[in-house]
């Protein structure tokens, strides 16, 4: 079997998949910042990873906005009620 570099320099085999998530959800702070970053440029794999974790933490948003909505909903249907 052949040993072959790796096709892309950018991209070293270790993959900083716990700083991605910390990266998509705004965590993640220098020096760290700027090496996950120029990881991610150059790692295909890990651009796809944080675009996952980043669909997850709209989705969390989204329920969480949910929340105060239903609130709002209810009080309303309480004034009908009462009315
Ligand atoms: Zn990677």
């Amino acid at each position: 079997m052949p040993h072959e570099p790796q096709s892309d320099p950018a991209a070293p085999t270790l993959h900083p998949l716990g700083q991605l998530e910390a990266l998509a959800y705004g965590w993640l702070a220098e020096p760290e910042l700027s090496g996950v970053q120029a990881h991610v440029a150059g790692c295909p794999s890990c651009q796809e990873f944080l675009a996952d974790a980043e669909a997850i933490r709209s989705r969390l948003a989204l329920l969480e906005s949910d929340e105060p909505k239903i609130d709002i909903l209810e009080r309303v249907l309480r004034q009908i009620e009462s009315n």
